[in-house]
């Protein structure tokens, strides 16, 4: 053990694995302090990675160098393209991963950097607030470091629940960390508490598989990582199926016995994704819901049913997985069960993820009152790398909105936190036509490489890629089809990558993903612009009152959370309803929309002014 270590991460989650591997790119000595580290790079939920705007996060994190992209990758079972139903800046890459497999792929990056592991609890801070001086160990006693990443994920005095069961754990078979959190509370820091909940796991030869829909893994090339990472031959194919009349009646005659219902848990849960019990309350309506039947692993005994999240008692929990069709004699290894947890409040934290009443202290994951594995790798990234900089005396780094969804998730937690564990949206992002998941190297290669947190090798393929994308939009201004210049010719709807290389033969030999990149930016550079020009006059929201409005309920242009919360708060201007946490950009989109189409009806029934 070193006298003092330049960076100390609590936790080796999906946050304190970016944030070791990151801080040690900008040259510092590092040490992970885990609870257990067996566990490092856990998927405490799906065994999934990616998903709409969650996937773009992953490809920011990879031309950021980080290592969620490859092991990803590597550690692949099947994958799909999200919402190709929509265009292709809100496409979402999802892999669905081997569990155990993905760990261990972390775990041997960790060994790989040379960044020391330490199982311990880590039970306070040590120092004062405004400079702390390394973290009190259960076992190690002291260790002295010059900054503190705390990614401690659900462990923060987390509790288990399910039925009547209730216990001490950040997740099962793990401690709660409640001296750290004790610790924090008494140097008066604000903490709140959120929850979430896991579905039960079953054993997959107890199920009629050939009762179930298939979902095919899609045949692709693509990978997270910008760096060509080999596509493993394991394949695996996922299922679908879906609750009926009896699963909801199980749920309605087991309500009394949810903890949520029955008000034991007092956290709030992700509206998004809530428990099954949840939606048939709030949904009592839908007599069919969708379950994705997803393999653990490759040959992997047991099935996770996602969408069938519980925290009923077991007995609830079995008959309702066995009313699903082929699931008649199905056995769970595993039962479901909710977590709730402390997370620090949102006016703790700056925009570089450091504590702010602190010097040297930063946090990460989902403590930051996040959900997903993708928003704690994301952030997890960043305070790493300012933990190292702060460490080396060096400018901090910050992502703005326009820069990544990583920029625009910092910005919202930190600006005004979230009611709810906030999970990363592409409605959440104003420019999401520029913040694509296929140009995150060229967004982003500039700062990793100004920030110092880019090795030799992705410094040079991304360098590479930009160079690359520089001759494709050479040959595209230079060239021409039909008299027409070619960047122009290629925004017209329905010209695709094929057409295009039919045009210009000097395209033929480009890198496949960076000409498509390439095309998008001219296909969309229209809507970019105009979206730059109404970021511009958004410092004017505070001139539009929202006085008028008799009622939120029924405006279609806005999503139904955004209704809710706005019906309770009911502020005054757009300006204000910006800083409510739950409103999205695109929720005051939709606002100026209805604002616009109602403005007339109303100055000619009261003579009131919208604007
Ligand atoms: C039951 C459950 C259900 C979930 N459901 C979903 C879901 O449906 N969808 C979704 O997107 N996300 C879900 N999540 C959340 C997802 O697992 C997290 O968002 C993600 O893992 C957070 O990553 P993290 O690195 O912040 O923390 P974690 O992955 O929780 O890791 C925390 C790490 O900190 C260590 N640690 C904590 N305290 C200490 C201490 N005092 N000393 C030493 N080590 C410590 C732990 O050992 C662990 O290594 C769920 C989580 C749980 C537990």
């Amino acid at each position: 053990m070193k006298e003092e270590w330049d960076v100390i991460v609590i936790g080796g989650g999906h946050a304190g694995i970016e944030a070791a591997l990151a801080a040690r790119r900008t040259g510092c000595s590092v040490v992970l302090i885990s609870a257990n580290t067996r566990r490092i790079g856990e998927m405490s939920c799906n065994p999934a990675i990616g998903g709409i705007a969650k996937g773009t996060i992953v490809r920011e994190i990879d031309a950021l160098d980080g290592s969620m992209a490859r092991s990803a990758d590597a550690t692949r079972l099947h994958f799909r393209m999200l919402n190709r139903r929509k265009g292709p800046a809100v496409w979402g890459p999802r892999v669905q991963s081997d569990a155990a497999e993905y760990a261990r792929a972390q775990q041997l990056c960790i060994g790989n950097n040379r960044i020391e592991i330490l199982e311990d609890e880590v039970t306070a801070l040590e120092g004062s607030t405004a400079k702390v001086a390394g973290v009190r160990c259960r076992k190690n006693g002291s260790i002295k470091g010059k900054t503190v990443v705390i990614a401690a994920g659900t462990f923060l005095k987390g509790r288990l629940f399910r039925g009547d069961e209730h216990w001490k754990g950040g997740r099962i078979g793990d401690i709660s960390a409640d001296s750290l959190e004790k610790d924090l509370v008494k140097r008066m820091f604000h903490v709140e508490r959120f929850k979430t909940g896991t579905p039960s796991r079953i054993v997959r030869n107890t199920v009629k598989i050939e009762e179930l829909e298939v979902q095919e893994s899609e045949k692709t090339n693509f990978t997270f990582s910008y760096g060509k990472s080999p596509i493993p031959e394991n394949e695996e194919v996922c299922y679908v199926t879906y609750t009926n009349r009896r699963t909801m009646d199980i749920a309605k005659e087991n309500l009394h016995r949810s903890p949520l219902l029955a008000g034991r848990i007092e956290g709030t849960g992700p509206r998004y994704c809530p428990s099954f019990e949840d939606k048939v309350v709030k949904f009592p309506e839908r007599l069919s819901h969708k379950i994705y039947v997803e393999p653990m692993g490759y040959r992997s005994r047991h099935f996770y049913l996602n969408g069938l999240s519980s925290s009923l008692p077991r007995e609830a929990q079995e008959k309702m997985a066995r009313s699903l069709p082929g699931f008649e004699r199905a056995e769970i290894s595993d039962y479901g069960y909710a977590v709730e947890y402390s997370y620090l409040h949102f006016a703790e934290m700056d925009a570089t993820l450091r504590l702010r009443r602190t010097d040297n202290v930063f946090a990460a994951g989902q403590i930051c009152g996040t959900s997903g594995y993708e928003e704690a790798a994301g952030l997890g990234l960043i305070a790493g790398a300012n933990a190292g900089r702060f460490a080396k005396n060096l400018e901090p780094l910050r992502l703005s909105r326009m820069d990544a969804y990583i920029g625009v998730m910092i910005d919202d937690i930190v600006s005004k936190g979230a009611d709810e564990p906030y999970r990363m949206f592409s409605s959440r992002a104003e420019n999401r036509l520029h913040l694509r998941q296929d140009n995150a190297d060229r967004r982003l290669y500039r700062t990793g490489n100004r920030f110092g947190i880019l090795s030799e090798v992705k410094k040079k393929l991304l360098a590479g890629n930009i160079e690359e994308a520089d001759t494709i939009r050479k040959i595209l201004e230079t060239e021409t089809v039909n008299g027409i210049q070619m960047s122009k010719w290629c925004r017209r709807p329905g010209i695709s990558i094929g057409s295009v290389i039919k045009e210009a033969n000097s395209l033929v030999d480009k890198d496949e993903g960076v000409l498509t990149s390439v095309l998008l930016d001219e296909k969309y550079s229209g809507y970019i612009e105009r979206n730059l020009r109404r970021s511009e006059s958004k410092k004017n929201l505070e001139k539009i009152s929202l006085r008028d409005i008799p009622s939120y309920m029924k405006i279609d242009e806005i999503c139904w959370e955004a209704r809710e919360v706005l019906e309770r708060e009911r502020p005054e201007t757009l300006a204000r309803a910006e800083k409510i946490p739950g409103i999205r950009p695109t929720d005051l989109q939709g606002l100026l929309i209805y604002l616009g189409r109602k403005r007339s009806t109303w100055n000619n029934s009261s003579g009131g002014e919208a604007q």
